[in-house]
């Protein structure tokens, strides 16, 4: 089977999921766009992707996204929305500004602020999710706790040049994923009293898609289930 083949093999497993679980949720599946998570896979993989008619696509190294999205072709670049999705460094947000389409991992204030300078200076508007941390316990992975969501919508709808699309999470290791979403939509809805156009809700990896339909996600990020297994970095 060639490469083209077994991404398209598995798009269509994954795309058969969504279907399934939003069904089960008595929910449109066209309310549920599927982000294809290529990072550290090279950018053939990208236009492979593409060419098998991939319209998200998710990176999370500043470098690495950055590289892979420059060798695209106009028609290529086009054709994709990109989404950044991994941990920032406010030095590096600037940068990430420049190429990524929407920034899902926005955790705190110096983050916005510096996101907020690069799309100015980079002449681009940026859709920003808040990467919420669901249990507390695990800071190495990023995220804002509940209590800071408030601030932290209001500061980027704020900034002129990023719009506040919604939530992102990552199911806490080791936690039921259902419970841990049940949490993040009750988040979601909560937000949306004061930022009504922050409809966007990201959730659900490989193996908690079916959890994170369930609980109304509207992005999911998948990775290894299409791909195949990580390459080390
Ligand atoms: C890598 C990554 C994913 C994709 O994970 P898989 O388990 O390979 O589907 C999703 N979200 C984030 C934030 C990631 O870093």
């Amino acid at each position: 089977m060639s490469r083209s083949e077994e991404l398209s093999t598995n798009l269509a497993s994954v795309r058969e999921r969504i279907e399934k679980a939003a069904a089960a949720a008595d929910r449109d599946p066209a309310g549920i766009e599927l982000v294809v998570v290529t990072k550290y896979f090279p950018v053939g993989d990208l236009r492979r992707l593409i060419d098998l008619g991939v319209r998200h696509v998710g990176e999370n190294k500043d470098q690495e996204a950055a590289a892979k999205i420059a060798e695209l072709d106009e028609q290529e670049r086009a054709a994709v929305t990109v989404h950044f999705i991994g941990q920032l460094q406010s030095n590096k947000a600037g940068h990430v500004a420049g190429y990524a389409d929407v920034v899902q991992s926005v955790d705190r204030a110096k983050i916005v602020s510096a996101l907020a300078k690069g799309a100015e200076r980079h002449d681009r508007e940026l859709q920003v999710m808040v990467q919420v941390d669901l249990d507390g316990r695990d800071p190495g992975r990023g995220g804002a706790l509940p209590h800071d969501l408030a601030p932290l919508s209001r500061a980027i709808e704020a900034a002129p040049r990023l719009r506040l699309a919604g939530l992102m999470a990552v199911a806490p290791r080791g936690a039921d994923p259902d419970a841990a979403f049940a949490r993040l939509e009750d988040l979601a809805r909560a937000l949306r009293v004061d930022h009504p156009g922050a409809t966007a809700l990201s959730a659900g990896m490989s193996g908690d898609v079916e959890q994170a339909v369930r609980h109304g996600a509207t992005h999911v990020r998948v990775g290894s289930a299409i791909l195949g297994p990580r390459p080390t970095p």
